[in-house]
């Protein structure tokens, strides 16, 4: 009977498989881990994945204790002062506030139920990475704002549209979180370009202010810089992407890192270059699922250029590799890993099953992946 049941249950997901591919699938984690101001990062409210909250310090529980004594007061302005700044104290407080719940005076009690039905509000805001990882999957996999597909009951246009609109009212600080910023600005880009909607136009221009490739960049960066120039230039952000592409070419040529001559290979391609596919099968020599998902996307891209499709099959994301990333790819209905490739936290889950999914459309050959971007004509 047991062994039926289990059968059973693999049918039913072969079904599933077969209704949508690994990226769609992600789109399903996605939304269901959106913020419920619309980003994406450390933590989310809406299921039950396990809590990354902090116990909170003494300080902060003697705080909360204050606070909700305010909630009894005779002021309305303090009541309210006291419940918004509760909520800023964040979720690990919540406890407490349950306790309060239960005894005591009756407006308090109130003002508590209420923090409570509303607890999303406990939650940080999520981090620009996180954010814009997220909607590269989906505007890669070719959903804008206006994208009217629904996926086990995840609304997709309405998940991108609160997304990027938490995105444009960001105030731009390359400085401060360089890699959220060149992210964020490649997610502008592609958001305009796939919607051709003017804010995302005139906001990605503002962002594209800040990218300039600089020496304090990381190789992830300046990777990261490389595609977004290329994408800014197809879609007519910017008249020219040559001089900042040979910045990071310039920046990444002869260091030994596999990430920075994978970077330094796709700049090339990006210039109108050929590049030698000697480089690129000595900077791939190793297995696809030996990389962290960055080098994964990067390394398949360029597989993709340096050999074409057929080889890229053929020798990088095989059967056995596609097999292995399907089976770690959770598919349990209902369940909270539904659609994602699982790590410690929520924030390090978005990045690796944004990222993972981002390798499978280069290997999907869909319209919208950079692995379909050709290089300018000279
Ligand atoms: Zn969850």
């Amino acid at each position: 009977m047991s062994v039926l049941l289990i059968l059973s249950a693999f049918l039913l997901q072969d079904d599933e498989r077969r209704s949508y591919s690994a990226p769609a699938f992600t789109a399903i984690y996605l939304g269901r881990h959106q913020l419920h101001d619309g980003s994406w990062g450390e933590r989310s409210g809406t299921c039950d994945c396990r809590r990354e909250d902090p116990e909170p310090g003494p300080e902060v529980q003697r705080r909360a204790s204050e606070l909700l004594i305010q909630l009894g007061e005779d002021s309305l302005d303090s009541r309210v002062r006291a419940q918004d700044s509760l909520w800023a104290l964040g979720p690990g407080i919540i406890p407490q506030i349950r306790e309060s719940a239960g005894d005591g005076d009756l407006e308090r009690r109130l003002r508590c139920r209420q923090l409570l039905a509303q607890r999303h509000r406990f939650s940080k805001p999520g981090d620009l990475a996180s954010t814009a990882l997220a909607l590269l999957d989906c505007l890669w996999q070719g959903h804008t704002h206006r994208s009217r597909d629904v996926c086990r009951g995840v609304a997709i246009g309405p998940m991108m549209e609160k997304g990027l609109r938490w995105l444009i009212q960001v105030d731009p600080q390359p400085t401060r979180d360089p890699l959220g910023h060149v992210l964020a600005t490649l997610a502008l880009v592609e958001g305009y370009g796939k919607s051709k909607d003017d804010i995302l136009g005139a906001v990605a221009k503002t962002w594209l202010r800040g990218i300039a490739p600089s020496t304090t960049d990381s190789i992830e960066v300046l990777a990261w810089k490389g595609v977004t120039f290329y994408a800014a230039r197809r879609n007519r952000l910017m008249p020219d992407a040559r001089d900042d592409l040979g910045r990071i070419l310039a920046l990444l040529d002869r260091r030994p890192e596999r990430l920075a001559r994978i970077g330094a290979y796709l700049s090339r391609v990006w210039l109108g270059e050929i590049p030698d596919p000697g480089d690129a099968r000595a900077m791939l020599c190793v297995h696809p699922l030996d990389l962290d998902p960055v080098d994964l996307f990067f390394g398949t891209l360029v597989f993709r250029h340096a050999f074409g499709r057929e080889e890229l099959i053929e020798n990088w994301f095989g059967f056995e590799v596609r097999r292995a990333l399907l089976v770690s790819q959770g598919t349990r209905q209902k369940s909270c890993d539904e659609g994602a490739w699982m790590k410690g936290t929520t924030r390090e889950t978005v990045r690796r099953t944004a990222l993972t999914a981002m390798s499978f459309q280069v290997y999907y050959l869909y319209v919208d992946s950079p692995s379909e971007w050709e290089a300018p004509k000279k």
